[in-house]
């Protein structure tokens, strides 16, 4: 089998751009070693820049018809400080089952292949160049196929990296665990954000009138969290005013899920034959929620590499863009907030200031985020 391009790995990244490549005329085949559109170890909060690429490939309609709730106030609490602010554009927060399933669909309509239960084992090499993919099918034994592009889009363990040697810079071991959780009967009107010394913790509303908790907490806690997941996770978020009992309260509707596996990472993206995308290229702790967004404006990046031919500014834009983000998630990821946002919050509280009220013997700041 011959193609112009082949995608290891059918999620954000990978879907979106065989998506793109298929949209600009290229064959392109899409392996994935698990069933397409079945769930993973991630919380998923689309930021407005993500949802922003998705309406611009005429997709958001999709995920809204199916129920995912906008998010278009933030609530953030740090300490004694409440800022609401009012998001530009919205946010959601969509199950990754409707998510990565409706980007492989788009894929597919847009003429891409799509192969589930392929496990990529080596790439095939000729004269120095990546040539093409081989590998397990679960049905039919040994698979391979050509092209001159192969893409990691296979994650943050990715193989098609580990396989071209890709360097690594800027690298940060994990400093945080994260875990999370579903519930019903927690109606939220805003996404909730909360951070203190020594952990933090987000709460959004998803799909099926479900709302999403999630706490981050330094990695030296995740011993305990092993040791009594129930216990830690609803101690932490009790270090949150009332919302562990808020929590409490409600019904679980999914069991917890928890990693310490989190690291942080740059991977130089592109070489002879091979291009990488999503977290296979950059990835960083869950805390700041940015890795679905940045793979689907990754996959945008590296599209336009491929219709130019120009791979090197996909590097330097990639990093440009994520550069500052991936600073201030190492920071938050540490869980030790320190002067400068003890003094940096009620900044922002009084730069989005409109009303100021005491709620609950709280200071309570609203405005708008800008843009
Ligand atoms: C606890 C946690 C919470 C998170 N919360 C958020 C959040 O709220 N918002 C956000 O934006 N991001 C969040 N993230 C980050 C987000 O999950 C990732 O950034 C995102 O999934 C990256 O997408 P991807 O397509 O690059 O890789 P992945 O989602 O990891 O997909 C890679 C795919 O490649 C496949 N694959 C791997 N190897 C092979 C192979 N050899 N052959 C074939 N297929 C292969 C895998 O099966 C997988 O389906 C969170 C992460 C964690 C761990």
């Amino acid at each position: 089998m011959t193609f112009d391009a082949i995608i290891v790995g059918a999620r954000v990244a990978g879907a979106a751009t065989a998506l793109l490549l298929a949209r600009q005329g290229l064959r392109v085949l899409l392996l994935e070693r698990s069933a397409i559109g079945s769930d993973t170890l991630s919380s998923h909060q689309l930021q407005p820049a993500g949802a922003a690429v998705l309406e611009r490939w005429g997709l958001l309609g999709e995920l809204v018809a199916a129920g995912t709730p906008a998010t278009t106030h933030l609530r953030l609490h740090h300490g004694r400080h409440v800022v609401d602010a009012e998001l530009p554009r919205a946010m959601f927060s969509p199950r990754r089952t409707l998510l990565d399933a409706m980007l492989v669909r788009a894929a597919a309509e847009a003429g891409a292949e799509v192969r589930e239960h392929v496990t990529v084992e080596e790439l095939v090499w000729s004269e120095g160049r990546v040539r093409g993919v081989a590998g397990r099918a679960r049905r039919g034994g040994g698979f391979s196929a050509d092209a001159p592009l192969v893409v990691g889009a296979d994650g943050k363990h990715s193989i098609v990296a580990r396989a071209v040697r890709a360097g690594v810079y800027r690298e940060r071991p994990s400093r945080a665990f994260a875990a999370y959780t579903y519930v019903g009967g927690l109606p939220v009107g805003a996404g909730e954000m909360y951070q203190r010394d020594g952990a933090a913790a987000a709460v959004f509303p998803t799909n099926d009138g479900l709302t999403m908790v999630y706490v981050s907490a330094p990695l030296d806690g995740f011993v305990a969290y092993r040791a009594d997941p129930d216990g830690t996770f609803l101690g932490l978020l009790d270090g949150f005013g009332e919302l562990g009992e808020r929590v409490r309260s409600a019904r679980r509707a999914e069991r917890l899920r928890a990693t310490p596996d989190q690291p942080n990472r740059f991977r130089v993206p592109y070489g002879p034959g091979w291009a990488l995308v999503g977290d296979a290229g950059v990835v960083m702790d869950s805390i700041t929620a940015q890795g679905m967004t940045n793979a689907l404006r990754n996959a945008e990046l590296l599209s336009l590499a491929v219709a130019s031919g120009d791979f090197a500014a996909h590097h330097r834009e990639r990093d440009r863009g994520l550069s500052r983000m991936y600073d201030l998630t190492l920071h938050l990821a540490r869980h030790r907030p320190g002067v400068a946002e003890r003094l940096f919050f009620p900044l922002l509280a009084r730069r989005f200031w409109r009303s100021d009220r005491r709620v609950g013997g709280r200071r309570r700041h609203r405005g708008a985020l800008a843009a």
